[in-house]
């Protein structure tokens, strides 16, 4: 019987911080997974570390069903993210592990190709209305079908997901940065920009936008409402998504269709807002729910109710997860999109990956397994550095949702 013989944990910031599982078996197969928490990183790091490697030394890796319940269950403390991405990380590995093993991909794992590529979309940002629509251009010339559009609001400091330069990268060195924010001026301002993208471009591609958590369940609902006109692929994260009660409120009110999870780390965060139909997109993600085989388990409680897959693919996730997120997409029958960044050229010199783009899509190759590689040499070139997300505040000081 093969055995896990070795497991190592990697900390490193090549471009951005990533915590990254490594494990070997007696046969010298190697297996990764990702294990990177975003401004959190250090507690994945120590929660493996510390409480998990004594654990995974000496199984069979072939087990990786039995590896996921002992760990869930046998922690007694369940669920949460640090927990369910220390247990995405273990479970990623083992998958690696069992394609290599098996000299097959991981899709084919999963039951084989359901599609030829992963739509993915990307992210048009601009500090104003003008500048968006130019990099709406750029994204439609660089070939993508589907395109997340994002833009300053004016007088309400810096908004969600607009790239200052080249790359966007919202965690910060030393303490958060905070920022102010003004709900009323975004629901003035964003419709307005989402009709000018309509206007210009026309709608022969998919247009998305993420509202970032900020509104409540009755703004979110007028906001919905306000761009039915602008027919979005979705609107995501409209309110901050622990509540899922709040969702049957904006669904009541709007045709704009409804993607959540990225936040979320397993099927009990997920399970009214897939069964009662309360979204459209499930974003919840191979690193922070779980790994594939609850992920998987979470997409095919979606597909009983017609929600489809939307992974979460910012690069604060590494090429591990995008991988394996790619190898899922490539084989689900209810897939919708795949979030996607690409990573800067630090990052890949540290993981070397078979993924690649071509015509709006991501395929994973075939390589056996994951088809990644890490360069432990190369990420020594890279220490960790504590970084933050962002805060926000409203106009009168009081936190608001980032
Ligand atoms: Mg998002």
């Amino acid at each position: 019987m093969s055995k896990i013989e070795r497991a190592e944990v990697f900390v490193a910031s090549p471009g951005r911080n990533f915590v990254t599982l490594r494990l070997t078996t007696s046969d010298g197969v190697t297996g990764l997974g990702d294990a990177t928490l975003n401004g959190r990183e250090l507690a994945v790091a120590s929660y493996l570390r510390d409480h998990v490697v004594p654990l995974l030394v000496d199984r069979d890796p072939a087990n990786i069903e039995d590896i996921w319940q002992y760990l869930y269950r046998g922690a007694y403390w369940r669920r949460g993210p640090v927990t369910m991405t220390a247990v995405a990380a273990v479970d990623t590995a083992l998958w690696d592990i069992k394609g290599k093993v098996a000299g097959l991909p991981v899709y084919q794992l999963l039951g084989g190709r359901s599609r030829d590529g992963v739509l993915v979309y990307s992210h048009a940002s601009g500090t104003d209305t003008a500048s968006l629509l130019d990099d709406v251009a750029r994204f439609r010339d660089l070939g993508y079908k589907a395109i997340r559009a994002q833009a300053a609001v004016p007088d309400a400091g810096a908004s969600y997901g607009v790239r200052k330069g080249t790359v966007y990268e919202p965690a910060a060195h030393s303490l958060p940065d905070e920022q102010p924010w003004s709900t009323e001026a975004y629901l003035d301002f964003a419709p307005t920009y989402l009709e000018a993208v309509r206007d210009r471009f026309g709608f022969g591609f998919h247009l998305l936008h993420d509202v970032h958590h900020r509104l409540t369940p009755i703004e979110a609902a007028r906001f919905g409402k306000r761009v039915e006109d602008c027919r979005l692929f979705w609107m995501e994260d409209p309110t901050p998504a622990e509540n899922q009660e709040a969702f049957r409120l904006i669904r009541q009110h709007t045709t704009t269709p409804v993607a959540v999870g990225e936040t979320l780390s397993s099927i009990w965060d997920v399970q009214h807002l897939i069964t009662e139909q309360l979204i459209d997109y499930v974003r919840t993600t191979v690193v922070h729910a779980g790994g594939i085989t609850h992920l998987r388990r979470i997409f095919d409680l979606a597909a009983l109710y017609q929600v489809r897959t939307g992974s979460h693919g910012a690069t604060d996730l590494s090429p591990v997860t995008l991988a394996a997120a790619v190898h899922v997409d490539t084989a689900v029958p209810n897939f919708g999109i795949q979030e996607y960044m690409p990573h800067v050229a630090e990052t890949m010199e540290v993981f070397r990956s078979e993924v690649r783009f071509e015509d709006g899509m991501l395929h994973a190759g075939d390589e056996p397994g994951l088809g990644v590689e890490y360069d432990e040499k190369a990420a020594e070139r890279f220490p960790y550095e504590p970084r933050y997300l962002p805060v926000a505040r409203r106009l009168d000081g009081s936190v608001h949702d980032w």
